[in-house]
């Protein structure tokens, strides 16, 4: 992509090598096989103080734009989008301390976070409440100086990792209409009436995904992020950097996808040839590399208009949809070429392809994303 600038081609490069060098794909491959938090490779990234990327300086962050955090979750991303999401739910969801956070919960909770000491999930959604985010059930019921919150999340990534505290949306008033009357807390996850159990799913097995019953766990006024009654819009407003740095690292890990495969049709001799010698194959990669190129330009518009304040929104969804479609596609191809031995961990393809089935599903479905794309179309 020559049309980055100098400082960004050099930004990328230095996340490439750190991968390589001080991570690498064998690391990443066995947390997903033994299904264990990546630890290593998260403290890595705060040593290298890129958990201070996006946070004002003036919060002892080292500032940067969207656009350096999605080259920088491009990077992580390219052994498995897993792998990334570690990093990327705590960083977007400290994002929402810097934008709505009191000053007691700047003060608490931003610097521990950039050194790496804790870390943060987003517990939006529940068993009843999917793509209809606003559906929320659980409670936060006011009690004495505080509120008790009583229910039910599922899917909290990243929660029972140690250290983490989780912004989770809850119902604090059930008289109001249903966007209204939601609100966010800040929890730590071993907060007494809190059980968060790992679910054994198909992708995202490191990072880990979670359900947690909330079994009146008790929040005082202070953990309340914003305003009372104002959750609705911390999650909309969250959603948009979400949106870009997974579709970041949807357009690394399918890159990684697609550079894999067309090693392996190098190498792999079939008829006294190799594979890439067929021009169905040939004609694949193609394809693949092709579409990997055009999520990431989809991308990298919806990020640099994020980085320059405009509203973005279509941009956002049309790169989630297409990124994660791609992810898909390039995987389920890349599966194909390496035959039976892309069935194997060593292949990485199969994690890769396990990864890319999840990505049309998390932080809104396909269906969703076209749903929002379809919204800001006017007829001619
Ligand atoms: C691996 C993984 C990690 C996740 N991590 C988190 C997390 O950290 N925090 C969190 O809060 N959530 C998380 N989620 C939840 C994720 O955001 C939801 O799974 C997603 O929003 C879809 O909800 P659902 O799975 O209940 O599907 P549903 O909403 O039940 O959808 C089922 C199907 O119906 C379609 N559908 C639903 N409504 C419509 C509509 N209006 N129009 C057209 N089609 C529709 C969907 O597109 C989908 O195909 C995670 C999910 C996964 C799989």
């Amino acid at each position: 992509m020559n049309f980055l600038s100098e400082e960004q081609r050099m930004w990328k490069e230095q996340v490439d090598r750190l991968m390589e060098r001080e991570i690498g794909r064998e690391y990443i491959r066995q947390c997903d096989v033994s299904r264990e938090y990546p630890y290593k490779g998260y403290e890595v990234i705060a040593r290298q103080e890129w958990l201070r990327l996006l946070i004002p300086e003036d919060h002892g962050g080292m500032g940067g734009t969207i656009f350096d955090y999605a080259l920088l979750c491009e990077g992580l991303a390219r052994y498995s989008f897993d792998f990334a999401t570690a990093f990327m739910v705590s960083t977007f969801t400290a994002m929402n301390i810097v934008k709505f956070g009191s000053a007691a919960q700047k003060e608490r909770y931003l610097e521990p976070f950039m050194r790496g000491d804790i870390r943060f999930s987003i517990s939006i959604s529940e068993p009843h409440a999917g793509s209809d985010a606003a559906s929320t059930r659980t409670r936060g019921i006011a009690d004495g100086q505080g509120f008790l919150l009583r229910g039910q999340k599922l899917w909290c990534s990243g929660a029972s990792a140690r250290n983490v505290v989780i912004a989770m949306l809850v119902r604090t008033d059930t008289g109001a209409k249903k966007h209204h009357g939601l609100s966010v807390f800040l929890v730590p996850n071993d907060t007494p009436g809190l059980d968060i159990r790992r679910l054994p799913t198909m992708a995202r097995r490191a990072t880990g995904t979670t359900e947690i019953f909330v079994d009146d766990a008790r929040v005082t006024r202070d953990q309340l992020l914003g305003e009372l009654g104002k959750g609705w819009e911390i999650i909309t407003d969250h959603l948009e950097l979400e949106r870009i740095a997974v579709s970041a690292g949807y357009v690394g890990n399918a890159q990684q996808a697609v550079d894999d495969a067309l090693r392996y049709a190098h190498e792999r001799i079939q008829f006294d040839k190799p594979i890439f010698d067929f021009q169905v194959i040939r004609h694949m990669l193609a394809d693949m590399q092709t579409k990997v190129d055009a999520a990431r330009l989809l991308v990298y518009r919806a990020a640099d208009m994020a980085s320059r304040g405009l509203a973005c929104s279509r941009e956002v969804s049309m790169g989630k949809l297409f990124a994660s479609e791609t992810l898909q596609e390039v995987t389920r191809c890349g599966m194909q070429i390496m035959g039976g031995h892309g069935m194997l961990p060593e292949s990485d393809m199969e994690r890769y392809f396990r990864e890319g089935m999840q990505s049309t599903i998390g932080a809104g479905t396909s269906q969703i994303q076209r749903t929002i794309i379809a919204k800001s179309m006017r007829a001619a």
